[in-house]
């Protein structure tokens, strides 16, 4: 059965981009009859707000885009905010310590920043080479006892091609001797985004993961990962980024772009959906005009475009002057 999510990070409003992402999910899996999850990305704890999460669902319930499992619903897969998931972090990462996939790292601000500045001097990509690989009892105990906490990091395995077969852009092939160790869980025992998402889009038994093109370059990061753990690797699907009519990325003279601007000004919702649907996804026909319930028997990622989406506020106007 086909399950997708929307997982927004809870530091702002919903711009027009997240709520795409969210509508194709969205689509996807009630044409398949399919499961769609929203979960709540909060491991930025400085960013993150509960009211910035609240605004966010608010805002795709007034787009009429409605989840059948996650935050505020419930479900089997829960909880559905990755601060409360912490334990369930923990459990993976012991695992992929015990198995030599990853590591403590005790690297301070200034060594790390020396490592960046040498590496850029030879003309090379600025990565972590990996000091605390190796690093014996003795040296860690050291370490912890000037009072240094350590980060965890993930060992890329050297030599390695990447290979992902995304749904919209095709084989997209990387190298992991650019990666670098990364780090999974910070100091302060909370896991980054590369690493909450894997053990999340795992657990809650994610087939398909579609999300903006900015985070094509995180997936070879969670790919090591998954493999890591010996789990199955969810299918992908990166939409492309949405631009100006000029082509250049959305600023505020291009419109608004955040979701409650819209309704704030009395658009409709079902347009502002239309609109958006629009926006990189081709209709098979000559129509243009779709309700949310149009859209789900004929939506499909194969006329996901691959050449970044544009963002015309006059398109939008038009719509909302039809409904
Ligand atoms: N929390 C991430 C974001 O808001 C989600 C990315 C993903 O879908 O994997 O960009």
């Amino acid at each position: 059965m086909l399950k997708v999510r929307f997982a927004p990070s809870p530091t702002g409003p919903l711009h027009i981009g997240g709520a795409r992402s969210a509508l194709f999910n969205y689509l996807l899996a009630r044409r398949e009859n399919g499961v769609f999850i929203v979960r709540s990305e909060d491991t930025d704890l400085e960013r993150s707000s509960r009211e910035s999460e609240h605004n966010i669902l608010e805002a795709l319930r007034w787009l009429k885009i409605e989840w059948n499992e996650g935050i505020e619903v419930g479900g089997d897969n829960g909880p559905y905010r990755q601060t409360e998931r912490l334990d369930l972090y923990r459990e993976y990462t012991k695992k992929l310590i015990e198995s030599g996939h990853a590591y403590s790292c005790y690297c301070s601000e200034e060594e790390l920043e020396e490592e960046r500045q040498a590496l850029i001097a030879k003309g090379e990509t600025p990565r972590y080479l990996g000091k605390c690989r190796h690093l014996t009892e003795e040296q860690k105990a050291k370490y912890e006892a000037e009072g240094r906490k350590p980060v965890i990091r993930f060992r890329v395995p050297e030599g390695q091609k990447i290979v992902i077969h995304d749904h919209v852009r095709g084989e997209v092939v990387f190298d992991s001797d650019g990666i670098g160790d990364y780090v999974i869980v910070k100091s302060d025992g909370i896991p980054t985004y590369n690493y909450a998402v894997v053990i999340d889009d795992t657990t809650m038994k994610i087939t398909h993961v579609i999300r903006g093109e900015e985070h094509l370059s995180n997936t070879p990061r969670q790919i090591l990962i998954y493999e890591a753990l010996d789990l199955k690797v969810p299918e992908f699907a990166h939409i492309s980024l949405i631009l100006n009519t000029e082509g250049r990325k959305m600023s505020k003279r291009d419109g608004d772009t955040a979701v409650i601007d819209y309704q704030a000004k009395g658009y409709l919702p079902e347009a502002v959906v239309n609109f958006i649907a629009l926006m990189g996804w081709a209709p098979p026909g000559e129509e243009e005009f779709f309700t949310l319930d149009e859209l789900e028997k004929i939506f499909s990622l194969d006329r996901v475009s691959k050449s970044p989406a544009v963002f015309d506020l006059n398109k939008l106007n038009y719509i909302n002057a039809h409904y």
